[in-house]
């Protein structure tokens, strides 16, 4: 579909303080017999909320408490519970792991697919592709769905009392959305679904960015304080709906690429979203463009927290070759990159990065 461009995104998203209450009257046409799929802190955040909106209702529902990741061997018992209890709708309660576990069960079982996120550390909840793992953690596949979630519901008070380190997180998978989506664009590369990238897709990307820069020390101090403000909602809608669905329409680069190398190590390492924000800063000096742009994007990393360091992203020098080398395999978005990008010549950016941040934050 290279020349025909695509726009991608739930039916329907709802968003704000106290959002939970409306969850039924929202999907009471999508059917009366309920499995939500919970982690175990999302269980106990939203469950009673979730209850309430279902009063008086003629309805079954079901709660599973998820302990695992989105696995081959988890979705196979989600869709036998699908099956056993003739469920008409599946929700996704929790982070990444509980929603893509959903997201697949409800494909295979061919029923309607909400989503809850109870912290907004991804892009998972909006787009239309799960990441799905064998039962030992390694990485088994990504699995695209014909279409996004049938609902998207993010209850701003449940956000505003998670911990604060996964709006920070979701703040850096944010950070790479409009720069990974630019590349993309520049070299008329294909989008995370397989599309033309639209200009309404490159404006919901900027977007992105221009709120994170707006809004982003506001929120976090807002979430630190477990305030519900404006500046705290327009960084959910950042983090959940624009950047989800900016980069499923819009694509990725070296960002993630920088992030798939770093998880090829096997080791404990910052967050997704803060490896993807360091990966941007390669991305930058790899594409060799304004400085002020680079200055204002790792102000903006510095202001609330986002790793600028190796040390930070949880790796040394001496893993960066491995990381370069993982980053680079056929297939990595990577090669989204005008001029394309040579191992040599990430390492070395890589490395370039960590130099300058140290020097920066020496200047301090
Ligand atoms: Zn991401």
């Amino acid at each position: 579909m290279k020349n025909l461009l695509l726009m991608r995104a739930p039916l329907k998203y709802i968003q704000g303080a106290d959002a939970l209450k409306h969850f039924y009257e929202n999907i009471k046409d999508f059917g009366d017999n309920f499995l939500f799929i919970c982690s175990n802190s999302a269980y106990k955040s939203t469950h009673d909320l979730i209850e309430e909106s279902f009063k008086d209702s003629k309805t079954k529902r079901i709660y599973k408490v998820f302990g695992g990741i989105s696995s081959t061997g988890e979705i196979e018992k989600m869709r036998k519970i699908v099956r056993d209890e003739k469920i008409d709708v599946v929700v996704g309660v929790g982070g990444g792991s509980a929603i893509d576990t959903s997201k697949a069960t409800a494909y295979y079982e061919h029923k309607r697919i909400a989503i809850i996120p109870t912290v907004c550390a991804t892009d998972a909840p909006c787009t239309g592709l799960s990441v799905i793992y064998n039962d030992d953690h390694s990485f088994n596949t990504y699995l695209f769905y014909p279409n996004n979630p049938d609902f998207v519901l993010v209850d701003s008070n449940v956000i505003a009392n998670a911990p604060t380190k996964f709006l920070v997180a979701g703040m850096g998978d944010a950070l790479g959305t409009y720069f990974e989506a630019r590349a993309c664009y520049k070299t008329s590369s294909l989008s995370l679904e397989n599309g033309g990238i639209s200009l309404s897709a490159m404006a919901l990307c900027e977007l992105c960015y221009k709120t994170l820069i707006k809004c982003g020390k506001e929120a976090l101090i807002s979430c630190e304080n477990h305030l519900v403000t404006p500046e705290l909602d327009a960084i959910i809608e950042a983090n959940t709906y624009l950047s989800g669905v900016g980069a499923d329409n819009g694509g990725l680069c070296v960002s993630h690429s920088f992030y798939n190398g770093v998880t090829s190590l096997g080791k404990k390492t910052a967050m997704h979203g803060a490896c993807v924000a360091y990966g941007t800063l390669v991305q930058l000096v790899l594409e060799n463009g304004c400085k002020e742009e680079f200055n204002k994007v790792r102000d903006f990393m510095h202001s609330v927290g986002l790793p600028l360091t190796l040390e930070e992203v949880g790796i040394t020098k001496e893993d960066v070759h491995q990381v370069a080398v993982a980053s680079c395999v056929p297939g990595e978005s990577i090669h989204n990159l005008s001029g394309d990008v040579s191992v040599k010549e990430l390492e070395q950016a890589i490395l370039l990065v960590d130099a300058l941040d140290h020097d920066y934050l020496n200047n301090k």
